[in-house]
């Protein structure tokens, strides 16, 4: 299936690693040209580089902290106008509510929540007035079903989840399409770090707690930034332009919901 979004430009935040990195290769493929993002600029470049050399398309790779405000406008300069754009960063650490403070929920809600709402609120405009325009958030299974040790997680993601219910709805009508994909369990350095943590607690090896966590999801294993980069990319697609401020969950069953 040609997914009819050759040579449009792309914004993928968070990008050298994980799912941002399954999301940027599977435009790629698909003939997208790329911005891509991370803090760190050595595996940033290594995977610009991958990128060019097997799908031919153009990639700028800019190293910054997403998060940030001087970090945003360093990125948002080079990107220049893009048509899709794919919000992405990393999540809070897992911990508990007697510990939070303010602070930590505003660390949370500025990375998580703040942030793609800045991206959209520069980059959409000249979407609309292009008449065309995507946008992917990357948030979590956590905003249909909650995961308690995440509840930075948790709270941030619900926030964002609210601006996209209404503003989805606001921007349709010019051609930009806005939805959220919500990661359950995938096999990146993510679930290496909460997977530790689990491990530590319970006294248990990683790998105990990996294969105590996948006996967990129907499915019988962890997903993979393939599968995940491969919906993004459809999101992304000229096919999706009905599709409205939906969360699409991509967590091998292990949400028990029936819708
Ligand atoms: P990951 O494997 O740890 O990769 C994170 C990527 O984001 C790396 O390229 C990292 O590079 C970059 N990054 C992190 N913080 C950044 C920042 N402030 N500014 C710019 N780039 C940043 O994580 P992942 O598993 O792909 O997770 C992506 C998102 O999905 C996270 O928000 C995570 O909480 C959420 N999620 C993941 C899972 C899962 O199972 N994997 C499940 C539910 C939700 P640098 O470190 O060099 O910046």
């Amino acid at each position: 299936m040609d997914l009819g979004i050759s040579g449009k430009r792309a914004l993928v935040c968070a990008s050298s690693k994980g799912l941002g990195r399954g999301c940027a290769e599977m435009l790629a493929a698909n003939g997208v040209n790329l911005v891509m993002n991370a803090r760190g600029a050595e595996a940033l470049e290594k995977a610009a580089e991958d990128i060019r050399a097997a799908h031919g398309v153009e990639v700028i790779a800019i190293a910054a902290d997403i998060t940030t405000e001087e970090g945003r406008a360093k990125v948002l300069a080079a990107a220049g106008d893009v048509d899709i754009l794919v919000n992405n960063a990393g999540g809070p650490p897992p911990g508990s509510w007697q510990d939070w403070e303010r602070e930590d929920f505003i660390k949370a809600l500025d990375a998580n929540m703040l942030t793609p709402i800045a991206l959209m609120k520069a980059l959409m405009p000249g979407m609309m007035a292009r008449g065309w325009g995507r946008v992917v958030n990357i948030t979590s299974q956590s905003v249909k079903a909650p995961i308690a040790v995440l509840g930075l997680s948790n709270s941030a993601r619900a926030g964002l989840t609210g601006y996209v219910a209404g503003t989805s709805r606001q921007v349709a009508g010019k051609g930009v399409i806005i939805n959220n994909l919500l990661p359950g369990i995938h096999a990146t350095d993510r679930a290496v770090s909460l997977d530790t943590a689990a491990a530590t607690q319970n006294g248990i090896t990683l790998e105990e707690a990996m294969d105590r966590r996948a006996a967990t999801i129907p499915a019988g294993r962890y997903g993979t930034a393939e599968e995940f980069g491969a919906t993004c990319a459809f999101l992304c697609s000229q096919y999706a332009g009905y599709m409205v401020g939906q969360n699409i969950l991509l967590d091998g069953g292990s949400t028990n919901a029936t819708l």
